[in-house]
């Protein structure tokens, strides 16, 4: 569409079909096929669609295609694809591309699916994968060889948000001729320039900010077109994993709203770091856009914000988590986000249980780690919800 639109016109207009009704909102078209003209037309369409032609719901749909229009020109990248949750996306992006014998150089930080995925599935079908800490260089540059097809990380981590250089580990990865896939859901698509930043490859769960109401699973992959149609479409349409229209159409409306919410929440984020920051009952207070945080630098630099999230630790442990988390009024005990909704998660008891302990202690999940995704209610509110839970 018209490319010197700015982003809040884009997330409102762009990828909009209309049909003969001009009906103003996007259309759910909920349908699993398309009726041909004619037997010619059928012939001609499974040789090559032309644009705007559908086949098969799992193949493509118009409001799907509205969706992946819309997020590739917020990304601003060639195209998307839209899939069935942000695992789709995950899997689907490592295992279109990969083969037996590849070697992929991935990030240890990560959420326990992508983990599953890389450890367990690509390695089961003779992929081989060696993980680094995503925050040292000098691991990036000893692991990636001639041999590596594909790099991947979460560019803000799960749960400490540590944050992965993409322009550095691109350059190192585009030095050896390896695709850099990068899951970029705490960055957001609003605070994240992960193509201009060098990534070539770029997966959501759109279930977080992009939905924003924690209503649906969905997920998307962004790339190149030669990336979404000739490597991952193939494998996307046929393995089952494709977005469903009414998720397309809920994701699109969440898409009005998002760069507004994911605003408003960094800034409620940002609020609540300061205001905990100090507190006698916490240690460590984490949030990128603190001037304590390690890599504040990097942060302001690759997104122009902390996000959306602030993690911190409770300083006497997992019962004085549990007490301070039950003592919640507002904040509510959940595990998703990027929602409306502020959440409080204890990712040693929950997201990352399954962890042994070393791997907890080398990604700093400590007993009284709490991750807070940062919603949409009154800042000021929040903070008293929290200062009040902390004093117990
Ligand atoms: C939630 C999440 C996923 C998985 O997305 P689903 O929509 O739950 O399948 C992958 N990566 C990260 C970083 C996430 O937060």
């Amino acid at each position: 569409m018209t490319k010197d639109w700015k982003t809040r016109t884009r997330l409102v207009h762009e990828g909009s079909r209309r049909s003969q009704y001009g009906e103003m909102a996007e259309a759910i078209f909920l349908t699993q096929g398309f009726v041909y003209p004619t037997a010619e037309a059928a012939e001609a369409r499974f040789v090559q669609p032309g644009e705007d032609e559908f086949i098969y719901a799992r193949y493509g749909n118009p409001t799907t295609r509205m969706f992946e229009e819309r997020i590739a020109g917020l990304e601003g990248t060639e195209d998307a694809f839209a899939t069935a949750s942000g695992m789709a996306a995950v899997n689907g992006a490592l295992t279109s591309l990969l083969r037996a014998g590849d070697h992929v150089v991935s990030a240890r930080a990560l959420f326990g699916s992508c983990l599953y995925v890389l450890e367990e599935v690509l390695t089961r079908y003779g992929v081989r994968v060696t993980f680094v800490d995503g925050a040292d260089l000098d691991q990036w540059r000893a692991a990636i060889t001639p041999s590596t097809k594909a790099v991947f990380f979460e560019s803000m981590s799960n749960p400490t948000l540590e944050m992965v250089d993409i322009r550095a580990v691109s350059d190192i990865a585009h030095a050896a001729g390896a695709l850099v896939i990068v899951d970029n859901v705490f960055a957001t698509p609003i605070f994240s320039r992960a193509v201009d930043q060098g990534a070539d490859v770029i997966v959501y769960s759109t279930t977080k900010h992009i939905d924003g109401q924690g209503r649906a699973l969905g997920g998307v992959v962004c790339g190149t077109q030669s990336f979404v149609r000739k490597v991952l479409e193939p494998y996307m349409k046929h393995t089952g994993g494709s977005m469903s229209p009414f998720t397309a159409w809920i994701m699109l409306n969440g898409m009005a709203t998002l760069d507004l919410r994911c605003r408003a929440m960094a800034d409620g984020a940002l609020q609540i770091a300061r205001a905990l920051e100090g507190h006698p009952a916490l240690g460590r207070v984490i949030y990128p856009g603190l001037e304590s945080h390690p890599q504040h630098g990097l942060a302001m630099a690759q997104m122009g914000s902390g996000g959306t999230l602030v993690a911190f630790d409770i300083a006497d442990g997992k019962e004085a988590a549990f007490r301070f988390l039950n003592a919640l009024q507002i904040a509510k005990i959940s595990n998703n986000l990027g929602d409306a909704r502020t959440i409080a998660t204890h990712p040693a008891t929950t997201t990352h249980q399954r962890l042994p302990q070393d791997q907890k202690d080398a990604l700093g999940i400590t007993p009284g780690l709490i991750r807070l995704s940062v919603g949409l209610e009154d800042p000021g509110d929040l903070i008293a919800d929290l200062l009040g839970a902390l004093a117990g």
